[in-house]
């Protein structure tokens, strides 16, 4: 049985993942990483820091039976799909992880996702904690934006077009999929729920841009509610022009596609709300960096969601389990 020492150093904060992400080195801004009480880092002076927290449950956030890679990948990019939706650069994270027990090759698998996803997004480890106990790891993200740029809920303005990154419904289909029996982590449903990719790159590149954003977690009604109540307004959506997950079409049919897309969760795309003079330049820039974005509707000033079924507005997320899967 390996000590927490040894964990810590085999698997998450020993020199070999240190020397993978770069600490301490210049423009790291790791003044200290893992090894004493606490990481020391220096923020890039003009910014501002985006800090969010995100706990996973095992067989409530993910199957605990996952691929170990996959749940260590997918920890992380919920978090930092919060980091995404303010518009911030992924700087350094903390994870505290409790373990049933040291299982050697769940932990390498694990590791291995977690790193690799911190490698792709510039994210660097810094410390953490490890604790015996039902599986579940919460992660503590830190991004940084140019001060006063955060993209936020509450910036919309009436009038404003409402649009998507990517595709929807995915999520909840790869998790359906996945309680369905299927493993086969290659159909592109399984990975938009196991293997989430925070649209970090979009967020950057619609600052200055959006009005508003928010990265849909919940199911798009959901999140759309949250973006205008902060924004104080009310949306006209056109359930029609949703950018529907292909392999959900192909799996559910075009009408419980569109309900999942509506009201499952997972998708971890961005909504966002900007002028539509501004449309054309935010789709330029979200195609060189590989995300589709549409329009899906528009912000207004009579509060409400207009332009879909009122028996889904009414339930929320919690009419999809029972409807049409
Ligand atoms: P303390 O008891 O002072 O909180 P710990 O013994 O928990 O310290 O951790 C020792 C060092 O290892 C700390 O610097 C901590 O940040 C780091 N560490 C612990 N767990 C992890 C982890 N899961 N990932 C990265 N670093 C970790
Ligand atoms: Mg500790």
């Amino acid at each position: 049985m390996l000590s927490e020492f040894e964990l810590i150093t085999r698997y998450f904060a020993g020199p070999a993942q240190s020397a993978a992400a770069g600490v301490p080195g210049v423009g790291s801004g790791v003044v200290l990483g893992p090894g004493d009480d606490c990481a020391v880092l220096a923020p890039t002076p003009g910014s501002q820091l985006a800090i969010s927290v995100d706990s996973s449950l095992a067989d409530v956030h993910f199957p605990a039976d996952a691929p170990a890679a996959a749940i260590g990948h997918r920890v992380l990019a919920v978090a930092l799909s919060d980091l995404a939706a303010m518009g911030a650069r992924a700087r350094w994270c903390v994870m505290a992880i409790t373990l049933p027990e040291a299982d050697d090759a769940w932990l390498a698998g694990f590791a291995e996702g977690f790193h690799a996803l911190c490698r792709a997004c510039e994210m660097i480890l810094v410390g953490g904690d490890v604790t015996r106990g039902p599986l579940s790891v919460s992660v503590t993200v830190h991004g940084e934006f140019p001060a006063g740029q955060a993209l936020t809920r509450g910036g919309g303005k009436a009038g404003d077009v409402l649009a998507v990154t990517g595709s929807l419904g995915g999520g909840r289909g790869g998790l359906d999929a996945w309680y369905a029996g299927e493993r086969e982590l290659d159909d592109p449903l399984l990975a938009a729920y196991l293997l989430p990719q925070p649209r970090l790159a979009a967020g950057e590149a619609l600052r200055g841009l959006a009005h508003s954003a928010i990265d849909i977690s919940d199911g798009l009604l959901v999140d759309l509610d949250h973006l205008c109540t902060a924004s104080g307004l009310g949306a006209e959506l056109e359930a029609a022009d949703l950018p529907l997950s292909a392999g959900l079409v192909a799996r559910l049919g075009e009408a419980a596609a569109r309900e999942a897309a509506l009201c499952g969760g997972d998708d971890y795309e961005l909504l966002i709300s900007l002028p539509a003079a501004q449309f054309e330049t935010a789709r330029q820039r979200l195609a060189a960096v590989d995300v589709p974005l549409t329009v899906i509707g528009r912000l207004r000033q009579a509060p409400g969601i207009a332009g879909v079924d009122a028996g889904l507005l009414r339930n929320g997320w919690r009419h999809f389990p029972e409807g049409a899967s």
